[in-house]
C-alpha cells in the first residue's frame, strides 16, 4: 500500500497557490489570510521575552505567521511585479489603508526575495512603515496627557507625527562621534553618552536604533537612566540576536586604535547634511544586554515581540525592549 506523502509544511497554503493563480495579488492575500487564520489570530499579539529559550519558543508558536509571510513572497514572485497592496488598518491614520509591500531592503533566501516586512508595509497616507507605526502606537498607548517624553530622534517621520499630537515632546538626533552638541542644519544634536538634560526629567524615553552606534553603550544606558523619572520607562530597539546570550562586538578599541573584528557595517546618519557620515554599528546585542541594563540601575528590563496581521505589524520576530526605572 502506498503511503500518502504528508507535507509537513503549510499544506493549505501550497494548495492555495494553485487555486489563486489568475487572481490579483491583493485578492490572493485576502484568500490566504482568511483561509489560514481565525479572526482573533489576526489581532495584535505581544509576548515578553527574557532569554534565548523564550525567543525560540515564540518562534515555534508563531511559525504559521512565518509560513504565511513566505507564502506571500512566493505568490508575489509569481506576479513578476515590483509591489502589491496589503490591506489593513493604520493606527497612525486611524483608518483602513493599502500598505505598500515591495522589495526595498529585501534579502534573498533560496532564490526567493523576502520582503522586509518590518521596514516596508508603508502607509500611503502617513508614510510610516511597519516599525515606525508600531513605535508611534506605543507612545500614544502610554500617554496620559501629562507625561514628559523624549525621543532619541528628531529629523524623522515618527518625531513629526508624535509632535503633531503631543507638542511638548522633545527630541534630538545622534550625529556620531566627533560632533559637538548643538544644532546642525536645524536639527538638535546630542551625544547619547553625555546628555544635556537634568536628572529625572522624563517619564518616557524612546530610543530607536541608537545604542548600537556608540562603543560605550553602558554609559549611554546610564545616561538614559539618569534623566528618567523613577517609575519612568525607556522603550528602544537595537540590532539584536535573539539566539545569542552575548553581545557581539563588531569593533574593538584600545586607547589608540580601532580594530574591526568583522566587516564594517553602517546605518544612515539621520542628520541633514551628514549623509556622507554614516553611523558605525559597534555591536549586535544579545541577552546579556538585560543584565547590563540592570547593572545601570534599571529595576527591570525585557524584550517584547509583537505581531498583527490586521494592523500590518509583520516581519520575523519584530522586537523592542523596555527598561523600567
Ligand atoms: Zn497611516
Amino acid at each position: 500500500m502506498k503511503k500518502a506523502r504528508r507535507e509537513n509544511t503549510e499544506p493549505l497554503m501550497r494548495k492555495d497557490i494553485t487555486y489563486i493563480q489568475g487572481v490579483q495579488m491583493e485578492e490572493a492575500v485576502e484568500i490566504v489570510r482568511h483561509c489560514s487564520f481565525r479572526d482573533e489570530e489576526m489581532e495584535v499579539i505581544e509576548r515578553v521575552l527574557r532569554s534565548p529559550e523564550e525567543f525560540h519558543q515564540v518562534y515555534m508558536d508563531w511559525i504559521r505567521y512565518w509560513h504565511f509571510e513566505r507564502c506571500l513572497c512566493e505568490l508575489h514572485a509569481y506576479t513578476k511585479k515590483e509591489s502589491f497592496f496589503y490591506y489593513g488598518n493604520c493606527e497612525v491614520c486611524n483608518s483602513p489603508q493599502p500598505f505598500i509591500a515591495d522589495y526595498r531592503f529585501a534579502e534573498e533566501e533560496n532564490g526567493v526575495k523576502k520582503i522586509n516586512w518590518r521596514e516596508r508595509l508603508v502607509c500611503p497616507n502617513c508614510g510610516c512603515n511597519s516599525r515606525q507605526r508600531y513605535s508611534i502606537r506605543q507612545i500614544f498607548e502610554d500617554y496620559d496627557g501629562e507625561k514628559q517624553i523624549l525621543l532619541y530622534e528628531q529629523n524623522s517621520e515618527v518625531f513629526r507625527k508624535v509632535q503633531r499630537e503631543i507638542p511638548s515632546v522633545q527630541g534630538f538626533d545622534y550625529p556620531g562621534a566627533g560632533h559637538q552638541p548643538g544644532k546642525i542644519n536645524g536639527v538638535d544634536v546630542q551625544d547619547i553618552c553625555a546628555l544635556n538634560y537634568e536628572n529625572e526629567s522624563f517619564d518616557l524615553i524612546v530610543a530607536n536604533d541608537a545604542f548600537e552606534h556608540v562603543y560605550d553603550y553602558e554609559q549611554a544606558f546610564k545616561e538614559a537612566y539618569r534623566i528618567l523619572k523613577f517609575g519612568g520607562k525607556m522603550i528602544f530597539t537595537v540590532p539584536f540576536d535573539g539566539n545569542s546570550m552575548e553581545t557581539s562586538r563588531r569593533v574593538e578599541m584600545d586607547e589608540m586604535n580601532v580594530i574591526y573584528t568583522t566587516e564594517k557595517y553602517y546605518h544612515g546618519n539621520p542628520v541633514p547634511g551628514l549623509e556622507k557620515e554614516p553611523l558605525l554599528v559597534y555591536q549586535i546585542f544579545g541577552w546579556d544586554m538585560i543584565d547590563t541594563l540592570r547593572n545601570c540601575g534599571f529595576k527591570d528590563a525585557y524584550g517584547k515581540v509583537y505581531y498583527g496581521l490586521k494592523k500590518a505589524y509583520m516581519g520575523y520576530l519584530p522586537m523592542y525592549f523596555e527598561a523600567v526605572k
